[in-house]
This record gives C-alpha cells, sequence and structure tokens, in this order.
C-alpha cells in the first residue's frame, strides 16, 4: 500500500485524516485492510489483549514515532472495530493517553457516540470512534454500496456487515444515516430498548433506553426463529413516536431481526411525506390555527 504518514501532514480530525488516507489509497477495496493500514502508518505490531476490563489498547510515545495496539481477542469483527479505534487515537497527536504512554479503552469507549459537554476524554473516545466507522466505511463506497438497496429492510443491514466486515450495530448506524428515508433502528437487549439509531428525518423515539419494548410491537407479537429477517409489518406509530393528536398519525412498519444472544434489532420506517402541495398545507395550517385560537 502506498499510504504512509507524511500524506497525513497536518491533518487533525477523524475527517482530515480519513480524506487523506482515501486520496492516497484510490483504490481501496471492502473489506477494508486495517491491519495492512496499520503496518504503513507506523504501527509495529498487533498483540492480543488478556483482560477483561479493556477492549483495546495502544502503547505509543509522546512524539507518536511509533506503536503497538492491543486488541482484546474474540469477534474478528470487534477486533477490527478496537483496531481501527485505537489507530485513530495513534494518528490524532493531541489525544493524550490514560497512562503515560499508553491508551487503555473499555467496551463502553468503542460504543461512545456523544461526549458529555467538558469531558474531554469522552470527546477523545469519541473521535477514535468516528475515525474508526469513517475508515472501515468509507463514505464513497458506502455510497456506492447504498444504490443497490431501494426500500429499507435489515437484509441491508446484514449485506453491509457482512462486506465491509463490520459488526451489525455499525453497519445499522451507517445505514440509518444514508437511507434517504424516514427510518429508525432500535438495538433490543433481553426486551429492552439499548440503544436507537434514526435517519435525521426520523423523529425521536418515545421509549427510553433501557424501557421495555412496547407491548404491541410487532417484537413482542409473534415469534421469530433467530437470524431470520422478520416481513415488514404495518404497526402503529405511536408505540414509537409522539403523534400529536390533532395530525394524521403517519403509517409506520416494523421489521424485526433477532439474534441468538437475546440481542434484537427491530427496523421502523414512516411512509414517506406525502407530496402535498404547499398550497394544501397552507390551508390546514390555517384551519387548524383557527380551530386552536377559536377564531373563525
Ligand atoms: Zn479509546
Amino acid at each position: 500500500m502506498p499510504v504512509s504518514r507524511k500524506d497525513l501532514a497536518d491533518a487533525r480530525s477523524p475527517e482530515a485524516l480519513v480524506k487523506r488516507i482515501l486520496q492516497a489509497e484510490p483504490n481501496l477495496q471492502v473489506p477494508v485492510p486495517i491491519l495492512d493500514l496499520c503496518a504503513c502508518l507506523g504501527i509495529l505490531r498487533i498483540e492480543d489483549f488478556d483482560t477483561d476490563e479493556f477492549e483495546g489498547s495502544l502503547v505509543t510515545d509522546a512524539t507518536r514515532s511509533e506503536g503497538i495496539i492491543l486488541a482484546k481477542r474474540g469477534g474478528e469483527l470487534r477486533r477490527r472495530f478496537t483496531i481501527a479505534h485505537e489507530l485513530g487515537h495513534f494518528l490524532m497527536a493531541h489525544h493524550i493517553p490514560d497512562q503515560a504512554g499508553r491508551f487503555l479503552c473499555k467496551k463502553s469507549d468503542l460504543m461512545r457516540v456523544t461526549a458529555e459537554e467538558g469531558d474531554q476524554r469522552q470527546r477523545r473516545e469519541v473521535e477514535a470512534n468516528r475515525f474508526a466507522n469513517l475508515v472501515l466505511m468509507p463514505p464513497h463506497l458506502l455510497r456506492a454500496a447504498m444504490t443497490a438497496f431501494r426500500e429499507p429492510h435489515l437484509q441491508h443491514v446484514l449485506a453491509l456487515s457482512g462486506d465491509f466486515a463490520v459488526g451489525k450495530e455499525t453497519a445499522a448506524r451507517a445505514y440509518v444515516q444514508y437511507h434517504p428515508e424516514r427510518i429508525a433502528i432500535v438495538v433490543v437487549g433481553n426486551g429492552r430498548v439499548q440503544r436507537c439509531y434514526r435517519s435525521l428525518s426520523f423523529p425521536p423515539v418515545i421509549c427510553a433506553v433501557g424501557s421495555p419494548v412496547p407491548a404491541h410491537s410487532l417484537y413482542r407479537s409473534s415469534s421469530y426463529r433467530p437470524n431470520i429477517v422478520s416481513d415488514i409489518t404495518a404497526s402503529s406509530s405511536d408505540l414509537w413516536i409522539d403523534v400529536k393528536r390533532d395530525l394524521r398519525a403517519p403509517a409506520l412498519f416494523e421489521q424485526v431481526y433477532l439474534q441468538q444472544n437475546g440481542f434484537a434489532m427491530i427496523l421502523l420506517r414512516l411512509e414517506p411525506v406525502p407530496e402535498e402541495s404547499a398550497e394544501e398545507r397552507k390551508q390546514e395550517e390555517g384551519w387548524r390555527y383557527r380551530f386552536h385560537s377559536g377564531r373563525r
């Protein structure tokens, strides 16, 4: 591979770093050869990390002349993400190690998508995750893969996970972000909502993290065989989103994918916004205003 540290120059953000890597590697294929990238960019070797407390670690010096990545043994996809995350810490020179010369990252760090204001450590973990997501699922290759997918379907998430060699949840997050329709994917663990990823146009999901999946959800209504994507079924939108009392509830569809370890993904899809003319909408809003204010 031709890429080297010189190509990255003074790139600091995950986005700038991945952009430079992709410029130097225009023919990059998926699954992205993350081990080769590590070797080209100054990682001497990758070792097994024998610990229950941490998922990954990076041993390096202050000038980042070279580094060693330690990654917990286990699922290959998870290990790839951990390695990409640690490579992110290595390439972002402003990241300060947890101990002298050593980053130590827990499972919760590798899942972090937002940081509390003022928490620099959390911010660094979020940046390392952004780097890992971008380098393992390069935007131009992801967009190209998405053109084959039309109607939202969880089978597409499984295909992305397989093609890009990333975990299902990483693939789900990218899918929701790149799909043009109003969709969300709820990650369920033992019957409770764990995480929720939604497209920009999908309204907030009203089920709080940790709360049980609604009793009338498709997820509850029948038993599914693990590892087989269910059919897509119409559901009640007010189970999942806040429907204003004076607005017509949009049609909502659910699809379930049950995994063997008690985890499941639920795809939620809202019907597209009808092609209502601006004039009709204005008229409707005018009526609603008059109704509420008592004016006729
Ligand atoms: Zn980390």
